[in-house]
């Protein structure tokens, strides 16, 4: 492995203290899915006052802004940050924690927001490059699918990227670490819900009716053999049922039992097969119990899969940030899911991650007592000054 040195951009380093500002104002206003008003506000001011041509209200409450470069036009990328909180009561008793009573930025998005706004601010005060720059604010992308909105939106063609960048913190990695890899980073994140209908009868007299209880906990059992049966064991697949409802009291055999849950995969046919397989597994159970099943299953985000080139650019300039020696080029991917797929679908692209430092205490992602590391701030804001550099400089 090649050893580099590495170097935080000089006034990313300068301006620590102001970022950091902002990002305890961001995490102390925390706003959920398509309801980032304040954020957006906040954000557009910003870059406005850094001079860039901003657009706002692109997927609602998404911001984009756009700087040319001083060396002429040439190839044009965005970069993304996303910019929702989550539903979570904050415990951390920070001085700057939510001022918003059951919201939180429980997953360091405004660590993201912060990091693409002072890279926006270093850049715009010389824009040595040649081509352009989009800074993507993107709202909504815990549920409610905001990057698949934007894109809906034709913000590609408003903004015409060549190719497209994103990032996502992640504790458990040191500060001053990075990681990413071409293929497969974060899994597709599928929702299913069946519900097994029988026909309700006395408790005591069950040949009467027809018991989708026991029915709803055969097809709970058989699809564990999707995964342990039909997918390839070199590929992967998790079904994790998360929710079984039926029944009102103890005497009453009912008409009906609810299975939810989730799917995620990596790889669109092990994607298509289990959800095919869901179905079939669910009907010919419930079936065999003389039951019936309606069967619902939606695809909410794709995985997230990294192009081989832009990869490789990330990987050129994460290397001048923090160092070669210092990113691990063989992560094993995430099964949680990301919606800047949506963005990925639609162009090359590359999602890398950056160390945020120890998981001691609660210091996990989507937990009430977790907190962006201020430390990894002048990593973030470098690395995305070093990726434009090394898109850009022709
Ligand atoms: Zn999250
Ligand atoms: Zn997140």
């Amino acid at each position: 492995m090649t050893v580099t040195q590495s170097s935080l951009h000089p006034r990313a380093t300068e301006l620590v203290d102001e970022f950091t500002q902002w990002r305890h104002h961001l995490h102390a206003h925390p706003e959920t899915a398509f309801e980032e008003k304040l954020t957006s506000a906040f954000i557009a001011q910003k870059l406005q006052s850094f001079g860039l041509d901003v657009k706002t209200g692109i997927a609602r409450t998404g911001v984009v802004a756009t700087l040319h470069g001083k060396k002429g036009s040439g190839k044009r990328i965005g970069l993304r940050a996303d910019m929702d909180a989550l539903d979570i009561h904050e415990t951390t008793n920070l001085p700057y924690a939510s001022k918003h009573p059951g919201k939180m930025h429980a997953c360091g998005h405004d660590g993201h927001m912060t990091m693409l706004l002072g890279a926006a601010k270093i850049l715009a005060e010389n824009p040595d490059f040649t081509g352009t720059v989009d800074f993507i604010f993107q709202p909504a992308e815990e549920n409610e699918g905001g990057g698949r909105e934007m894109v809906e939106e034709c913000l590609f063609d408003s903004h015409p990227a060549d190719a497209v960048y994103g990032m996502h913190n992640w504790p458990g990695r040191d500060v001053g670490t990075m990681a990413m890899k071409p293929g497969p980073m974060m899994a597709s994140y599928d929702i299913f819900e069946i519900i097994v209908d029988g026909r309700g009868c006395h408790a005591a007299m069950p040949h009467l009716g027809r018991d989708p209880i026991t029915a709803a906990g055969q097809v709970l059992l058989a699809l564990q053999t999707i995964t342990a049966r039909n997918v390839n064991p070199l590929q992967s697949a998790v079904i994790s049922p998360t929710q079984i409802f039926a029944g009102d009291t103890w005497n009453v055999i009912p008409d009906t039992a609810t299975i939810r849950g989730t799917v995620r995969t990596f790889a669109p046919d092990i994607q298509d097969l289990v959800e095919d397989r869901l179905k079939t597994v669910a009907d010919a159970t419930a079936k065999a119990f003389d039951c019936t099943a309606r069967v619902m299953y939606q695809r909410r985000y794709p995985a997230t899969i990294n192009s081989e080139a832009e990869t490789a650019i990330a990987f050129a300039a994460a290397s001048r940030v923090v160092g070669a020696d210092q990113i691990d080029q063989n992560p094993e991917p995430s099964m949680a899911s990301e919606d800047f797929a949506f963005m990925l679908n639609a162009k090359p692209g590359s999602y890398v991650w950056l160390g945020n430092g120890p998981t001691d205490g609660n210091c996990l992602l989507h937990n009430a007592a977790y907190d962006f590391n201020d430390a990894a701030i002048p990593y973030g804001v470098s690395y995305w000054i070093s990726l434009v550099e090394e898109c850009l400089s022709a």
